[in-house]
């Protein structure tokens, strides 16, 4: 066990496993990660798994395609099967005022090489024939677009970052960030300190109280979301794509021999509540059977909650924190952080090791955005 490192880690969620290991793979392998619980049982473990580019900042479009190619090769460069399945996303549109803003995007998209194109409602049928579109007016496909298994994909980063000489130190909880003149010095864990120079805050929905351990508010901030899942089910075929009604953030995707659903309460207030609540799920079910009732006839396996690890704009926090000197930050992802993990890990490799992101532009994600009153809002938030 390292009592000193080039780096520490604070976090083995998707972002601080991708982190460490492109660090390793450009030379900076004397890294520790320390993680609470276990790897990737955190928001990762909680995700819905999508992967997605259907963005409206260029920042995200870039973070999301640059890492779906990274998911497509995934098995090949890791050894490691994510169950990938690029059966598409779908955006079922029924407030007419998103047509101009989901236009836009599209053109946004499909200028950075993205193949998303608008549907209309004939199409959607020949894309999920299993749909009541009264209400429907349009929407977005992109066949490129998918789901996989988060906690393999994890796994899959950890363990080439330990094969490179990273050390990721389960069951370890940072518990203090000690400052020195200004600067970084060491990390605090019950069984003792790990002098550094450099701390990187990857404590996905509990980034603001790690931020406080060294006096810094970071503003990221849990939310609840619940997902549920059914038991085997045929009644729908299992090359459906990810659907979502955006109006309600309703979703769906097949999942093992049954399917994923969820939906955001847009209303419920912050908080590390992590119960099941059953009037959620009520609601839940009576909008699933609404959009696809062929629904009725399934039955719910089990559900569980996660949180969203929410910013004031619904983009991350991305770099150093200014002071102390030796603090950076790679938390926020506002709910759809899983897939951009091979982007995020070598953009913060190339933020540290090089002085700034060369791969994506992520200046506009800064943690100093806040501060100078410059917000990034995404708008395509689910
Ligand atoms: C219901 C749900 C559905 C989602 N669906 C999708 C989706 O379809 N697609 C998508 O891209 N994203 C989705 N997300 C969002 C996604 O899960 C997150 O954006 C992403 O996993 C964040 O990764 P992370 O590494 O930043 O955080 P985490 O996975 O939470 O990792 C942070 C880690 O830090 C550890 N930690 C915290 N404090 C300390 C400490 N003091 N010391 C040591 N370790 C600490 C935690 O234990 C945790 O393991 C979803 C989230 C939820 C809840």
């Amino acid at each position: 066990m390292r009592t000193t490192a080039d780096a520490v880690v604070i976090g083995a969620g998707i972002m601080g496993c991708a982190i460490a290991h492109a660090l390793a793979e450009r030379g900076l392998t004397d890294v520790v990660v320390l993680e609470k619980d276990t790897i990737g049982r955190g928001a990762t473990s909680d995700a819905a798994g999508g992967i997605r580019q259907q963005f409206s900042t260029e920042t995200n479009v870039r973070l999301a395609t640059y890492s779906v190619r990274v998911w497509e090769s995934f098995r090949e460069r890791f050894d490691q099967d994510i169950s990938l399945r690029q059966q598409g996303y779908l955006f079922l549109l029924t407030d007419p005022a998103e047509e101009p803003v989901f236009r836009r995007n599209l053109a946004l998209q499909r200028g950075l090489g993205v193949p998303a194109r608008w549907v209309t409602p004939d199409e959607i049928v020949e894309i999920n024939p299993h749909l009541v579109l009264d209400d429907v007016y349009g929407g977005t496909f992109c066949p490129e677009d998918g789901w996989c298994d988060t906690f393999a994909a994890t796994i899959g980063f950890a363990r080439a970052a330990r094969r490179l000489g990273v050390e990721i130190r389960e069951e370890t909880a940072a518990t203090g960030i000690r400052i020195e003149g200004g600067r970084v010095a060491a990390v605090e864990t019950p069984t003792g300190a790990i002098a550094t120079p450099l701390a990187i805050v990857c404590a996905g929905p509990q980034t603001r109280l790690v931020g406080k351990l060294a006096g810094i508010e970071i503003p990221v901030d849990p939310y609840r979301r619940m997902s549920f899942v059914t038991e085997p089910f045929d009644a729908l075929p299992p090359t459906l794509p990810m659907t979502i009604d955006f109006a309600t953030g309703l979703y769906f995707h097949p999942e093992s021999s049954g399917f994923l659903f969820g939906m955001g309460d847009r209303d419920e207030p912050s908080s590390f509540n992590k119960t099941v609540d059953e009037d959620w799920l009520i609601q839940n079910v009576e909008a699933l059977v609404a959009r696809a009732p062929a629904f009725e006839n399934a039955n719910v396996l089990r559900g569980w909650a996660g949180f969203y690890e929410i910013t004031p704009d619904d983009n991350p926090v991305l770099g150093f924190l200014g002071e102390p000197d030796g603090l950076a930050v790679a938390a926020g992802f506002s709910g759809h952080g899983f897939m951009q993990g091979p982007a995020i890990g070598i953009c913060m490799a190339e933020l540290i090791l090089d002085g700034a992101a060369k791969t994506v532009d992520i200046s506009a994600f800064r943690p100093s955005r806040f501060r100078e009153g410059v917000l990034a809002q995404e708008h395509n938030v689910i």
